[in-house]
């Protein structure tokens, strides 16, 4: 490659589907597994907890969308993607099958403060398809080379109902195994529903988890935080121990093209995570 030439920072590499599992019920949920065309493109797209990768599907356009794999499943990347009806890439990648080739670039934007969580309880709370990210983080912390660098892990995670929540079969395997302790529930329940009925603030106040020593981590649609936020103050956790993720349109993922600032801070660049001490501070209230 000619070194005089600057490297195009909005050039997709592209990447072949090689799963797609759908996630819910309604079929508007579905986790794509990507590999890399390219080994020299796979072992530059080095990403951590709580980043987003920029999606295209050639000839429809591109999405930020958050990873929802482990930086630690070295063989693919994850993503779960919400098809909207009028989504114009969302709807095209929904519709390519497996062995179809798209493009990714990223990764973008910081991430869960993992080195701080070391040596602390972890307190997840995720609602709805927002648990993608959160998922990543508790892959990575469950890891056989991570668990002992994590005290307990509590997570609390709501759909609206028993069809919607997303990744079952990894629900139940965390349900049954030691080292994490799992609180699933359900807006509505259903006739073949035996577990918890109740939105995931209520079920956060009655399951109380300590706040001593602890961070939460906590993503999920913007009634959920807004209704999360008290019960976890509440509960002692102070808003610079609170983390959230935030969403916004955005376009270039790379803080030029100004669509996802919210006052000073760009999602893309200051974010996507922040704590709640920094979204206070924001000028314009958020949920
Ligand atoms: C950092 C980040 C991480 C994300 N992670 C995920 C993820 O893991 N999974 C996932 O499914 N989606 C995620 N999203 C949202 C995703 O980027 C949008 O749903 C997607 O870009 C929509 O593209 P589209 O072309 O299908 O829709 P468009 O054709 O652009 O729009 C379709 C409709 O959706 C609305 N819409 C589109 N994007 C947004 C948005 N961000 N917020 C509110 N309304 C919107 C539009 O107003 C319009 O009504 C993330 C967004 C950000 C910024």
């Amino acid at each position: 490659m000619n070194a005089n030439i600057p490297i195009d920072p909005y050039l997709p590499k592209p990447v072949t589907i090689r799963k797609i599992s759908i996630e819910n019920e309604a079929r508007d949920l579905k986790t794509f597994e990507l590999v890399f065309c390219n080994k020299e493109d796979e072992e530059n797209f080095n990403f951590t907890c709580g980043q987003f990768a920029i999606l295209s599907v050639f000839g429809a356009g591109e999405s930020p969308i958050g990873i929802a794999s482990s930086p630690l499943d070295d063989e693919y990347i994850q993503f779960t993607v919400k098809r909207y009806s009028t989504g114009v890439v969302t709807t095209a990648l929904h519709n390519l099958e497996e062995g179809a080739r798209i493009g990714i670039r990223g990764p973008y934007g910081n991430s869960y403060p993992l080195k701080e969580m070391e040596g602390k309880n972890v307190l997840i709370v995720g609602g709805g398809f927002a648990f993608t990210t959160l998922r990543s983080t508790i892959r990575y912390m469950l890891h056989q080379k991570n668990r002992s660098r994590f005290k307990n892990i509590t997570v609390i995670y709501g759909a609206r109902s028993p069809g919607e929540l997303i990744y079952k079969s990894e629900l139940n395997e965390w349900e049954e195994r030691d080292g994490i302790d799992m609180y699933i529930t359900v807006d509505n329940g259903a006739d073949n529903w035996g577990g918890r009925v109740g939105f995931v603030p209520t079920v956060l106040k009655e399951v109380a988890p300590s706040s001593e020593n602890a961070i939460s981590l906590v993503c999920g649609p913007p009634i959920m935080l807004k209704y999360t936020m008290t019960p976890l103050i509440d509960l002692g956790f102070t808003p610079e121990r609170i983390i959230t993720s935030l969403e916004r349109r955005m376009s270039c993922g790379i803080g030029k093209c100004g669509r996802c600032n919210i006052s000073s801070k760009y999602i893309c660049q200051d974010g996507p995570v922040f704590s709640y001490k920094q979204i206070q501070e924001l000028s314009e209230p958020l949920f």
